[in-house]
């Protein structure tokens, strides 16, 4: 609290991100990273980039990554937008598209930084309820609005919605931009870029942070039509004509060229998720079906979600609990490397244990 801060700023509700520890070593299953490194390629092109040329500006158009990005999804480059990680590209998304008059529309339960920036651009929203197995109904959004948001596969569900709803609401919609949050969508979800060519009003969302394993590097993009990607670069270079510095351009473009890494460590991923969920199934927990690399669950009967997020801490296990409306008996649970998961598993036999009698 300072008397020099703006009225705008004594009001607004930051996002508090998921705990870094730094130099302590722990199980970190709470922010959704890839438990594997990055592709060697991605790391050889980082170094590469280590020279004098430093002392230049950046391509402002990050026209290489675009490029690979574009091709990756059947994509032209003028229908690509690159951020500093997704939460940037979000940011601009929302002042860029979805700053009307009518309120936008979100899922009560999603990526809670979208209220956040709601909170930094003056914009009205209002909330729709999953159903009670948490999915998304698409006829629950027949009703004005300036733009609907959401993540597919959903977070921290895990639940992805499946293609040919997102066109209903595409269909039911056309006058509004429709936000599709892909973070995870390499995961076991649809891409919503199939759909980028018949719609104008679709945006699509995705990162580098977590199924290339490059979290650390912050970079993000955006796929649409062509004009509504002008708009986020009008937004972009009113703001910061380089927000990716040569190492980001230059490691996520080597990221799309080394899709046989990708898809191995994404097979791996989910072979472990599929592991895990069955493990914690047989320690009574409920698990969503999940099309992440994250499982949400809740505790069998007579545990509480808060109390095993903060046992399980003291064993050095990070997992991730929203103490929200509707959420507050789960655990959001990151898949980590086989050795991780069954670390969690073998600390949650000992937490979940009926006490002997
Ligand atoms: C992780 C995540 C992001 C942010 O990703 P960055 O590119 O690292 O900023 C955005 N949306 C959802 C739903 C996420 O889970």
């Amino acid at each position: 609290m300072s008397r020099f801060w703006s009225q705008h700023v004594h009001n607004l509700t930051p996002y508090v991100p998921g705990e870094q520890p730094q130099g302590r070593k722990v199980i970190k299953l709470n922010t959704n990273e890839c438990p594997w490194g990055p592709s060697p390629r991605v790391l050889a092109a980082l170094r590469a980039t280590a020279d004098e040329r430093l002392r230049l500006y950046p391509d402002p158009d990050a026209c290489p990554l675009k490029q690979a990005a574009a091709a990756a999804n059947g994509l032209q480059p003028a229908q690509v937008f690159a951020g500093n990680g997704s939460d940037e590209v979000l940011a601009h998304v929302f002042q860029a598209l979805l700053r009307q008059p009518a309120p936008l529309l979100m899922p009560d339960i999603t990526y809670s930084f979208y209220p956040v920036y709601c909170g930094l651009f003056g914009i009205d929203f209002q909330t729709v309820a999953l159903d009670a197995d948490f999915r998304l109904r698409v006829a629950d959004y027949a009703r004005p609005c300036g733009g609907i948001i959401f993540a597919n596969p959903n977070a921290p569900t895990g639940i992805a919605l499946p293609l040919a709803d997102i066109e209903a609401l595409l269909a039911a919609h056309p006058d509004v931009v429709v936000v599709a949050d892909e973070a995870y969508v390499d995961f076991g979800g649809e891409s919503a870029c199939a759909l980028i060519d018949r719609f104008d009003n679709l945006l699509v969302v995705q990162t580098l942070s977590k199924s290339r394993a490059l979290a650390g590097l912050r970079v993000g993009l955006a796929f649409g039509h062509a004009d509504l990607i002008a708009g986020l670069e009008r937004v972009k270079n009113s703001f910061n004509s380089y927000p990716l510095d040569m190492f980001a351009i230059n490691g996520a473009t080597a990221a799309y060229e080394d899709e046989a890494w990708f898809r191995d460590i994404r097979d791996r991923v989910v072979r472990g998720r599929e592991a895990l969920a069955e493990a914690l199934t047989g320690l009574g927990f409920r698990v969503l079906p999940s099309a992440t690399n994250f499982l949400f669950a809740r505790p069998g009967a007579g545990h509480e979600a808060a109390a095993l997020a903060a046992a399980l801490r003291q064993q050095g296990i990070l997992v991730r609990h929203f103490n929200r409306p509707r959420i507050s008996d789960w655990l959001r649970i990151t898949v980590g490397t086989p050795e991780e998961c069954a670390a969690l598993v073998a600390a949650l036999q000992r937490l979940c244990a009926p006490a002997p009698v």
